[in-house]
């Protein structure tokens, strides 16, 4: 334990990570654990416990992913102006445990209330501790991108096994061990216990984090203490509210109409206080931003639209091995994300060294090429399709395959730039926007998988035709974003200044 750590201690690092980043990694990952296994048993539950429509549950899944995050946007705002980064991270963990511990104790009627506790500490959480890497970095170190590419590996990780925790409750996973009136119970009680680990986990890391990560007000004050407490009473009483726009989801609607607009215009406001150079790194922000929101749209189509392909058109002969499609579609793109981000990582240091790393305006470009790319190998699953409408397992796995290198240019990347361009004050703030742009990314998702979703009637080969259509046109958008930004480029790197 070192609690004295400096800052310029924790930032000359030597060697290629810093070491505290494992700890962040750690936390996030077993968050990553919690979130992704109670995403996962989600639409699963409110079907077929909830007794709920298929397509009010997919509806209400939208919402939830929607307000997920979307909630990181205040979530970062109150981490920068009162709590500062650890408390932000820790009251969000907090509001997370209690969640899935009300889910584990009665699935079935506290289910809302559960679920919206989990939104409100995502928020918290989430944005908070991707800032905090960014801080073990000083401006310009090139080994940044690195470390995010290590973190996001860790986010994955965590994904990867969460996606697993709905065959605990469905019965597929531990039957003999745990009795079948209790699995839900025991499902969701697991996303409260990994939780409390990364909690735990978080306590030991946060003594080796120096200054980084402490409040931005003087703690000893009390009337900032008071104002604290206010956070955590207002975050309280939101609840309610949460949970009853979830359930409703005609005010998701609402609130995604409303918050972008008031993000953009506080943004401005933050800006009158800025220096001219700032602001030219803000508007720099502001195009990766709202560029992630197209490709998130098409990204995301995983867990909706593909995973409906999967299941009617996609045969299941992996390499020659029975899989079920579905549990490839929804779990191959984070192995590959496992394996390969320390790569690329490693890849960008060695070009760094040598003056020829590709600055990331390029790399978010080549991440939109490649997803368009990946979406054309989606679209040629067609011409593997049988007389039943059965395409090919292979093509839909080296399809994720390529998703997964434009996802580690963009999403990683995406996550360093703003804690490269935000000046330190905005730096929560600006994190919040960039998953913001994910809540409008998985809104969009979700209306572009409804746009190409065959009808009732429609038989197997028919529903080939439309959804592999619809990839292409994807692709196709995929690869003009790609073509404007790599346009722009020189006008956004100008904005970034020395920013690389
Ligand atoms: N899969 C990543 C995560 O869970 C990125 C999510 C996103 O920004 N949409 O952190």
């Amino acid at each position: 334990m070192n609690s004295t750590s400096t800052l310029s201690e924790i930032q000359d690092f030597k060697g290629t990570y810093p070491k505290q980043i494992w700890g962040l990694f750690f936390s996030e990952m077993w968050e990553r654990f919690s979130f992704y296994a109670m995403r996962g048993m989600l639409t699963y539950f409110m079907v077929y416990h909830l007794m709920m429509d298929e397509k009010v549950a997919n509806l209400q899944y939208g919402a939830t992913q929607a307000w997920v995050y979307a909630f990181t946007f205040i979530g970062g705002l109150f981490a920068d102006k009162l709590l500062g980064f650890r408390r932000s991270l820790f009251w969000g963990g907090l509001l997370m445990i209690t969640g899935s511990l009300l889910l584990a104790y009665d699935p079935k009627n506290l289910f809302f209330l559960g679920i919206a506790f989990n939104i409100v500490g995502t928020g918290f959480f989430k944005p908070n501790i991707s800032s905090m890497v960014g801080q073990l970095y000083k401006d310009g170190d090139y080994r940044r991108d690195a470390g995010f590419l290590l973190f996001y590996s860790g986010i994955n990780l965590g994904a990867f096994f969460g996606g697993f925790v709905i065959s605990i409750g469905k019965g597929t996973l531990f039957a003999d061990t745990i009795p079948e009136k209790l699995r839900w119970n025991v499902a969701f009680g697991l996303a409260a216990i990994v939780m409390i680990i990364s909690l735990i986990n978080f306590i030991f890391t946060k003594r080796k984090l120096g200054p980084i990560g402490a409040s931005p007000i003087d703690e000893t004050k009390k009337e900032n203490k008071w104002k604290q407490y206010a956070v955590y009473a207002g975050t309280l009483l939101l609840i309610p509210a949460i949970m009853k726009m979830v359930a409703d989801t005609q005010y998701t609607d609402w609130f995604m109409y409303l918050i972008g607009p008031f993000s953009i215009i506080y943004l401005l406001y933050e800006m009158t206080k800025n220096t001219a150079a700032e602001n030219k790194k803000l508007g720099a922000a502001f195009f990766f931003i709202i560029f992630s929101v197209v490709f998130w749209a098409i990204f995301e189509q995983a867990g909706g639209s593909l995973s409906l392909f999967a299941a009617s058109n996609i045969n299941n002969k992996l390499l020659g091995i029975n899989m079920d499609p579905n549990a490839v579609n929804n779990s191959v793109n984070s192995l590959f994300v496992i394996i390969f981000a320390p790569i690329v990582g490693i890849l960008f240091i060695k070009m760094a060294r040598v003056k020829m790393e590709p600055n990331s305006v390029i790399k978010f470009g080549l991440g939109f090429l490649l997803l368009g790319l990946a979406f054309y190998t989606f679209y040629s699953i067609r011409f593997s399709a049988d007389a039943k409408g059965f395409g090919s397992l292979n093509l839909l796995a080296l399809g994720y395959f390529v998703v997964t290198f434009a996802e580690l240019f963009l999403s990683p990347i995406g996550l360093s730039i703003m804690t490269k361009l935000a000046p330190y004050r905005l730096q929560g703030f600006m994190m919040g926007m960039w998953f913001l742009a994910s809540a409008y990314g998985q809104y969009v998702a979700g209306l572009f998988g409804a746009s190409i979703s065959p009808d009732k009637n429609a038989d197997n080969l028919q529903k080939m035709m439309l959804y592999t259509q619809g990839y292409k046109d994807f692709a196709l958008y995929a690869v003009i974003a790609g073509i404007i930004l790599l346009a722009i480029s020189p006008f956004i790197k100008k904005l970034m200044q020395e920013v690389k």
